[in-house]
């Protein structure tokens, strides 16, 4: 498949390392039972220190730059990781970036908070508007950009998480520097599980294993929405995807799989299975996730092997979505020195 004639701008000088687990495989089936676990870091992509977002910026600020924006626009939570890496492209091209932030958890959002929130301030966002929880946040996003107009700038606008089918083509790339890996390292995949929330990494992700004919099963574990609810959003942007690449086929249903049960109490609100897989993973392979997405993920594929999902030996692949500086903002609970949510 090729993307080449779809503009993007580069801020991964290759690909992100594609490693075993032996340490953590060994904690988490002491008795070779469970899968042998694989990740793919993609905490490790550019625009410092990395995740998902970076790979769907690549394609959504070329397209804002051949559109002669000078202001990005986008929204996100308090905590956005997705807000950060967006500014950190700004800042790297020359252009402005102004947020939208939602405050969904009530009372979460603080002046001089630290992790993602200090980087807005450190690297420099030009405005930040809270809104509250329920918030028509297109209209907010809007009223940004008709407001630059009014001077005489022109803004640009990116949804939620950069999950459109242009930001979703960032896990079309991604799909296609897998089966590389695959082929380069030898190494046979059987599944792949990764966080699904804005719906982009996912979709991409089905859509460009689809078009390259790739058959590795992809478990989602959701991060803020039910299954039924998450797979219809999954799919459809799996979908927009697909069409925008022309693959003029229709995504099959059951291509798309949510699990629910790990996000909970609330979006971003820390649990006590994620403090175990967070512990769990940085003392076994000195490997960090973050408390709101990869850590609850990561309870899901510890879960979902105690129920027996998977086959003794198969090779599951854990994507490694970033999101770290949120770490810093739940210290107390991962350590397990706060109380957290069961
Ligand atoms: C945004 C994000 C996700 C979820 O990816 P989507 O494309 O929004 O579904 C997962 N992990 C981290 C660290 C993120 O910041």
């Amino acid at each position: 498949m090729d993307l080449s004639r779809f503009p993007r701008r580069r801020y991964t000088a290759g690909p992100t390392p594609l490693e075993f687990l032996p340490h953590f495989t060994k904690a988490l089936s002491p008795h070779g039972d469970g899968p042998k676990v694989w990740i793919k870091r993609d905490d490790m992509l550019g625009l410092f220190p990395g995740g998902n977002k970076t790979r769907k910026l690549e394609f959504l600020v070329a397209d804002a730059l051949a559109q002669g924006a000078d202001t990005l626009i986008t929204c996100g939570a308090p905590q956005s990781n997705h807000c950060r890496i967006t500014l950190a492209a700004a800042v790297k091209e020359g252009l402005k970036c102004r947020f939208v932030i939602e405050e969904r958890v009530p009372g979460s959002f603080h002046e001089d908070a630290s992790g993602n929130h200090f980087l807005f301030r450190l690297m420099g966002v030009e405005s930040l508007t809270v809104v509250p929880a329920g918030t028509n946040i297109a209209q907010a996003m809007q009223q940004v950009a008709d407001a630059l107009a009014q001077t005489g700038r022109k803004g640009y606008i990116i949804p939620g998480g950069g999950s459109n089918a242009l930001g979703g083509l960032g896990y079309v790339a991604c799909a296609q520097e897998l089966q590389q890996q695959f082929f380069d390292q030898g190494v046979q995949i059987d599944r792949v599980v990764l966080g699904s929330g804005s719906s982009g990494t996912h979709g991409g992700l089905v859509a460009g294993f689809l078009g390259n004919h790739i058959q590795i099963p992809i478990t989602g574990i959701g991060v803020s929405r039910g299954s039924a609810e998450q797979e219809s959003l999954v799919h459809k942007e799996a979908q927009a995807v697909a069409d925008l690449l022309g693959l003029c086929m229709t995504v099959p249903r059951e291509a798309v799989v949510s699990v629910d049960g790990y996000w909970q109490p609330k979006y971003s609100v820390p649990n006590a299975r994620m403090v175990e897989a967070v512990q769990l993973l940085a003392r076994t392979e000195g490997i960090l996730l973050d408390p709101v997405y990869t850590g609850k993920v990561m309870a899901g594929l510890i879960g979902l092997k105690r129920q027996g999902f998977f086959k003794a030996g198969e090779n599951v692949l854990f994507l490694h979505t970033g999101g770290l500086p949120a770490l810093h903002v739940f210290e107390r609970e991962v350590l397990g020195q706060a109380k957290v949510a069961p």
